[in-house]
Order: structure tokens, then sequence, then C-alpha cells
């Protein structure tokens, strides 16, 4: 699988549920953005605006693990339209952090942050939230995942390499430059 192409490449970036902490990290490979930036064409992310997940993308990095009815919703879309999907970080990976819940059931989840620890309006809201799913889910539990990255957050020196290899036409295998937890 390629994504080496005479155009610039469509590349998306997208979170779930996530600290927005990898994305930090995409954002501080420093002055080789630029050569990034040059090479790509940004269709879809939170870096810019735009509302709707487009058709056709290249590479599709993705943030987050898959936690309500709406990132289930998302990562769907964001498969069905993306040549190349990539992991990125420990709670695509693995669930990490938001994995934590699922010790505990939803009604359990729901009465200690919107009743025990609340003093106004003591109720899970009903609407505009959307539904957790039952279990917190890794996204390639969900649908087929390419690339994984590793990290909490993943090095940014990782997710360069990473996207550069990808824009080489090459798929990356970052081992050797993240872990989990890193
Ligand atoms: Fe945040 Fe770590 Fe999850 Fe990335 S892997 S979204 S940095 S908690």
């Amino acid at each position: 699988m390629s994504v080496a192409t005479a155009r610039k490449v469509r590349l998306a970036t997208a979170w779930l549920d996530g600290c927005s902490g990898c994305h930090m990290s995409l954002l501080d490979m420093d002055e080789r953005i630029l050569d990034v930036a040059a090479a790509v064409e940004v269709v879809y992310s939170p870096t810019v605006d735009a509302k709707t997940f487009p058709e056709n993308v290249d590479v599709s990095i993705v943030e987050g693990a898959v936690s309500s009815e709406e990132d289930l919703h998302k990562i769907r879309l964001i498969r069905k339209n993306s040549k190349i999907l990539v992991s990125l970080g420990d709670c695509g990976v693995t669930g990490n952090v938001p994995s934590m819940r699922n010790a505990f059931g939803i009604d359990q989840i729901l009465a200690r942050g919107y009743q025990e620890n609340s003093h106004a309006n003591r109720r899970p809201p009903l609407s505009v939230v959307p539904r957790l799913l039952p279990r917190v889910r890794p996204i390639h539990e969900v649908v087929k995942v390419d690339v994984y990255v590793p990290g909490c957050p993943p090095p940014a020196d990782a997710i360069h390499y990473v996207v550069a290899e990808l824009l080489a036409g090459r798929m990356p295998d970052a081992g050797k430059l993240t872990r989990f937890g890193m």
C-alpha cells in the first residue's frame, strides 16, 4: 500500500476519546513540519476549519480510543474514506486512560460524574452529549488499522518518521522510535 503521488497527499488528523496530547506531539516536530506542510493538503483536522470528514483521504492519523457512539460513527467514516489509517498513541492502540472506566459500568461512571460530584442539575445529560458505549475499545478492535504508533504521547521524532515514510511511499515501522507509555 502506498500514498506516493504526484499531487499533494490528502492528510487528515482526528481525535476520538483522547486528551489532545498526541496532536500536541505531532505539532512538536519543529521546523520539519514545514516540509510536511509543503507535501500535504490537510483536508480535515482539529487544526483546520473542516466540519465534515471528506472522501478520498490518503492518510488519516487518529488519536484516542473509541468510547462513544459518536467515536464509533467517526472512526467508521474515517476508515471508509481513508487509504491508510494510523492509530496514534496509546489511547488509540490499547484504550489506555479512557479504558480505565471499563472496570465499572456506565451507570456507575455517570453517577460518579453527574450526581456524587455535582451540586446542581444532578443527572446525566440526556441530549447533546454523545452516548457512551458499554466498553471503551482501541481503534483496531473496531476498524482495520494500517500503522500503529504507541506512546503517551509518541515522541515527535517517531511521528515525523511515520509521516515522512508514508509520504515517501513506504510503510513505516515506528517500533524502534517509540514504545507504550513513552
Ligand atoms: Fe493523551 Fe496519552 Fe491518550 Fe495521547 S495517548 S491522547 S497523550 S492520554
